[in-house]
């Protein structure tokens, strides 16, 4: 019987990376903006592609495109505030608004007539829907949903993600192909500082588009501040209940302290799959990461997917009648006490603490 090989390792999947990636230079992040309204996560990218082409003694380059004249100059100039050292200003008429064929075809462009080495998007719903058409169209890897990015050695990009359902972490390598490509999600990174006077360089791009040749048909643009959805990711306070709240109805208690504090409120996954509350409240590794100043957790056990969403915040309150719950091991303060009687009780205090104006708003 033949003796089983050795695992693979990193050493020997490395191929010599092949002659025509050898100019693959530069640290590139895609900056996503609709009509002049950018994404904060392209800001957070900002800052960790500085870290990352810092390390590799080369440029960060922020990729801004859309139509002509439709905010992309003032985004170009603010991602230098960020950090960029140069910004790809890729205008055409037909990336006057997103779609998946015509921004992936400029993307790919772009990155063949540059050749970056590292190339970052936001996992948001545009990015991770960019991102999968542009890694495919150039043939290269890409890592999705990533906690953490870093520079090995030898200068790959060791991106790194959880797996096994969140309870281990893995770090994957585009080892033999270029750019290399990963998401992270709003929120994961820190927001770096802005620096007012900050300036870069700005390079032109003209892509070759046509109307004609793009089947996606826009019919109607309806910007995301008209719509409803909650502002979670980015609230400074956020209250959140999970399954010991035992029903829908108490939910209400939640939202409750949520409105005294001018809070968004969030939950853990099973109150989704319930049906208590709707997804775009869940709060972890499927569903939001968050970083808020205060968080709040009633009734949640503190599982693993849920502590990756959560651990970002500047002090975790964590209210469960068991002591021994997970959560306790990562909360600032801990209350061993049941929720359901707490959070009534916690909201009338911080009414109590309301002006007379502020409450008159809150009854309105
Ligand atoms: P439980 O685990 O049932 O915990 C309820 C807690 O409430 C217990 O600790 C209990 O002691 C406490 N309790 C009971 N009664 C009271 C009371 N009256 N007052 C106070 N405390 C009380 N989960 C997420 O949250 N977000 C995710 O994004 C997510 N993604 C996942 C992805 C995958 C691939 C998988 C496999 C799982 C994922 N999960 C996620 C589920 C996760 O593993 C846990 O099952 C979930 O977080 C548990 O939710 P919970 O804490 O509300 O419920």
């Amino acid at each position: 019987m033949s003796p089983t090989p050795p695992p693979a390792t990193r050493a020997s999947a490395k191929k010599e990376l092949p002659e025509h990636f050898r100019g693959y230079k530069h640290v590139w992040v895609c900056v996503e903006q609709e009509r002049g309204d950018v994404h904060p996560v392209s800001w957070e990218l900002l800052g960790e592609g500085r870290k990352l082409a810092d390390k590799l003694g080369v440029e960060l380059g922020a990729v801004v495109l859309g139509g002509p004249g439709e905010g992309t100059k003032e985004a170009a100039a603010e991602a230098f505030r960020f950090g960029a050292d140069v910004a790809y200003l890729v205008e055409h008429p037909v990336l006057t608004d997103y779609r998946n064929e015509s921004y992936a075809k400029a993307v790919t462009q772009l990155v063949n007539a540059y050749k970056p080495e590292i190339l970052l998007l936001g996992a948001t719903n545009l990015g991770r829907d960019l991102a999968g058409s542009v890694a495919t169209t150039l043939l290269t890897g890409l890592t999705a949903d990533c906690t953490e990015l870093a520079v090995d050695a030898d200068g790959s990009l060791a991106a790194t993600r959880p797996t096994f359902g969140g309870s281990l972490l893995c770090t994957i390598y585009t080892l033999n192909y270029r750019p290399q490509m990963a998401t992270v999600r709003p929120r994961v990174m820190p927001m770096p500082e802005r620096v007012a006077d900050r300036v870069g360089r700005v390079v032109p791009f003209t892509p070759d588009l046509d109307e004609d040749s793009i089947i996606t048909k826009l019919l109607r643009f309806i910007p995301d501040r008209d719509s409803n959805k909650s502002n979670l990711a980015f609230a400074d306070v956020v209250v959140a209940g999970g399954m010991g709240l035992q029903s829908a109805e108490n939910f209400q208690l939640v939202k409750n302290l949520a409105s005294v504090l001018g809070a968004e409120y969030g939950c853990s996954r099973p109150v989704v799959q319930k049906g208590w509350l709707p997804a775009e409240r869940q709060i972890g590794q499927t569903g939001k990461t968050i970083r808020p100043k205060l968080y709040i957790a009633a009734g949640i056990s503190g599982a693993i997917q849920h502590r990756v969403g959560v651990e970002g915040a500047d002090c975790i309150v964590a209210i469960n009648t068991d002591k021994n719950a997970p959560i306790f091991d990562f909360a600032h303060i801990g209350i061993a006490t049941d929720a359901i009687r707490l959070l009534p009780a916690l909201t009338e205090a911080f009414r109590a603490r309301l002006s007379p104006h502020q409450r008159d708003r809150l009854a309105g």
